[in-house]
């Protein structure tokens, strides 16, 4: 309680820094009495944070107030062209690495694709891709923000486990702050991602969304009543093992049937191998294997090998669904993964299958969407860079001078 009660003072300061942020991007230029008005602290508190921000150089003047007969007043506005921040999605094999400025605007991007050799000891062969993609000059870096598909220790910024690389504990988040000398988000990629669909995309202005992304495993992010769900646990959001047919295919986990092995990209394409094998007299114009993303437009195009495949996989993933809606009631819910390039039938076979498992009531005011940023994994994972500033945290770091410039 101690703890709580001490802790408050500088939270409280911090919030009110961001107060002040949050209010000048949203009204892009505003005067001290302005920001008073907007943000309900006293003048004197806004003449003491604008000082701060304007000797960070965060902040710039930008004109003068015309509005009413009294003192003119200097507006001020964000000097977004003051930091960079880089913003990266690790994935399987690779990492998309994108510079934005603090107006979200991306300056460059980099698709860097690991070999074997690099694989083998990943956290040096980051670095040095970081390293390579970042401008050696007029470069002043905020902050680095990472997502990646396993489980992430939110605070720490150590990654529990990642399945691809099978890395366990891995310290990822306080090796590129030592590499870096900058703040460094690490978050799992559908806690990040539901957040942009909250800000920007498909959940903007909805109170209760959920996303499922169906990639290699399929996890989970929620909003319920405004509020991300979090936790430190890094298992909060992974469905991946969820049981659907106890006498199913053994899975990595050690259980059988589990939801990763049937409804998963590899296990659809896994099915469509042996669909193919099997119907090889009929279907011998099919290719003998094929992407996820082709087995969808060959669904949309109209094989009925493919279609049937989706369909059993919208019955599957609907009873994980049917779970979700049960327990959070969404208004919305999002769903990602090269899966939904077939949404046009996947979506309404979804429909179907979660009407006959649920209660009518459950599905009045559902709406069963893709998500928006599923292209672009950097940019979703600059919303972590934007939540950081206007509550505050990374604010205050960058008044520190904790950032690296070069
Ligand atoms: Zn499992």
């Amino acid at each position: 309680m101690n703890e709580i009660v001490k802790g408050s003072i500088d939270l409280i300061r911090q919030l009110n820094y961001g107060l002040v942020y949050a209010s000048l991007e949203e009204h892009k230029e505003l005067s001290r009495t302005d920001l008073s008005r907007l943000t309900g602290l006293s003048p004197a508190s806004i003449t003491k944070i604008t000082r701060e921000l304007l000797d960070g150089g965060l902040v710039v003047p930008c004109g003068e107030s015309s509005v009413g007969r009294g003192r003119r007043q200097i507006l001020l506005r964000i000097n977004e062209r003051r930091f960079q921040f880089l913003s990266m999605r690790l994935g399987r094999g690779y990492v998309d690495m994108a510079l934005f400025d603090l107006a979200g605007r991306s300056l460059a991007r980099h698709r860097h694709q690991f070999s074997d050799g690099e694989r083998g000891d990943l956290l040096p062969s980051l670095i040095q891709a970081i390293e390579a993609f970042l401008p050696k000059r007029a470069l002043r870096l905020a902050c680095i923000a990472l997502c990646l598909p396993g489980q992430v220790e939110r605070h720490s910024g150590m990654v529990r486990h990642f399945p691809y690389y099978d890395l366990r504990n891995w310290p990822l988040g306080p090796t590129l702050e030592q590499a870096f000398s900058v703040p460094v988000l690490v978050s799992g990629d559908v806690r990040t991602w539901i957040q942009a669909e909250r800000e920007w995309g498909a959940a903007k202005n909805c109170a209760d969304a959920v996303l499922v992304f169906v990639h290699n495993d399929i996890g989970v992010g929620m909003v319920v009543n405004g509020q991300l769900m979090e936790s430190e646990s890094a298992m909060l959001g992974d469905l991946s093992h969820l049981q659907l047919e106890p006498y199913g295919q053994r899975c990595y986990c050690g259980g059988f049937g589990c939801a990763c092995t049937l409804v998963t990209n590899q296990a659809l394409e896994a099915q469509y191998r042996e669909l193919r094998e099997r119907m090889a007299d009929t279907e011998s114009d099919l290719p003998e294997s094929v992407t996820i993303r082709e087995l969808c437009e060959l669904a949309l195009a109209g094989n009925n090998l493919c279609q049937d495949i989706l369909h059993q996989a919208a019955g599957r993933l609907a009873r994980v669904l049917a779970n979700l809606i049960c327990l959070l009631n969404p208004g919305k819910l999002l769903l990602g993964g090269e899966i939904t390039r077939a949404d046009r039938l996947l979506f309404p076979m979804l429909h179907q299958a979660l009407a006959s498992q649920l209660p009518a009531d459950y599905l009045v005011r559902l709406q069963i969407e893709s998500t928006h940023f599923y292209e672009d994994p950097t940019k979703p994972t600059s919303v972590q860079v934007h939540k950081a500033l206007r509550d505050g945290s990374l604010l205050l770091e960058l008044l520190r001078g904790g950032s690296g410039e070069s």
